[in-house]
């Protein structure tokens, strides 16, 4: 039922001048677990991310999050949030405890015994300056501070974008998991099938603005008669 969902999305379009970024997207985010947003580059993806943050007002169509609008109610919406951006922009001059008491100022609810067990679990050393941590590193660092006010809704935009392997790994399986263990909902989006396929309970795909399939994975693969996602091929 809706009242369950924590994003609920119904024809949602938008256009930037003569290009359609979203065309009609749909799309229904369940409590709890992890939910995949895949879509090539330039398939509308950060798009439908700002309507769920209120930074876009929908043009036609509804998006309401935990049954509000977030662009009426941005304060409500966005407390309940945490949203790591693709390119995090991590002030480099801060260490990793500065940034810690920093963040903690903009979340009433920021719990400190919290982001010390996450600096722990993500071998984050205290003193150091964020810019001069590798770039997983970096990235677990957003994470902590995208994340230690327990939100409701953990949303991350290509979490894993231009990151080795092992670090993607570290990132999808313990932080998305844990999150989702803890009865959270985590959404984040992926341009790379096989990872979004991995660790989701929910998938939906956009191609060229369109959402194109969208369910658990296996209904997926049973209503498109499959045993591994792939693109469109137009
Ligand atoms: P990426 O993986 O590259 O971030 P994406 O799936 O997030 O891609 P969007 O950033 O949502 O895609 O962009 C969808 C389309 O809308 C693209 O063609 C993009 O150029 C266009 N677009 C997005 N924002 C704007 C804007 N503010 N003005 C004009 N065009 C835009």
């Amino acid at each position: 039922s809706s009242a369950e969902a924590v994003v609920s999305i119904t024809g949602l379009c938008r256009r930037f001048g003569s290009k359609t970024a979203l065309q009609e997207v749909s799309l229904y985010v369940p409590r709890g677990g992890v939910f995949g947003l895949v879509g090539a580059n330039g398939a509308g993806k950060t798009t439908l991310i700002k309507h769920i943050l209120g930074l876009l007002r929908a043009e036609s169509g509804s998006v309401r999050v935990f049954d509000v609008d977030p662009v009426a109610d941005p304060v409500g919406v966005l407390g309940r949030i945490g949203y790591l951006s693709e390119q995090p922009d991590l002030p480099g001059w801060m260490r990793v405890d500065e940034l810690m008491r920093y963040t903690q100022a903009f979340y009433p609810k920021w719990d400190m015994a919290y982001a010390e067990k996450l600096r722990e679990q993500f071998g984050l050393d205290p003193a150091a300056r964020l810019k001069t941590l590798s770039k997983g590193q970096q990235a677990k660092a957003g994470l902590l501070a995208a994340q230690a006010h327990r939100p409701d809704l953990l949303l991350l935009d290509e979490p894993s974008s231009g990151l080795d392997p092992i670090v993607r790994r570290d990132i999808l399986e313990a932080v998305i998991h844990t999150v989702a263990d803890e009865g959270r909902t985590v959404f984040f989006s992926s341009h790379l099938l096989e990872e979004i396929e991995r660790v989701s309970d929910h998938i939906a795909m956009l191609h060229e603005g369109k959402l194109v399939m969208c369910g658990s994975l296996d209904e997926i693969k049973l209503q498109h008669r499959c045993f591994i996602l792939r693109f469109p091929t137009t």
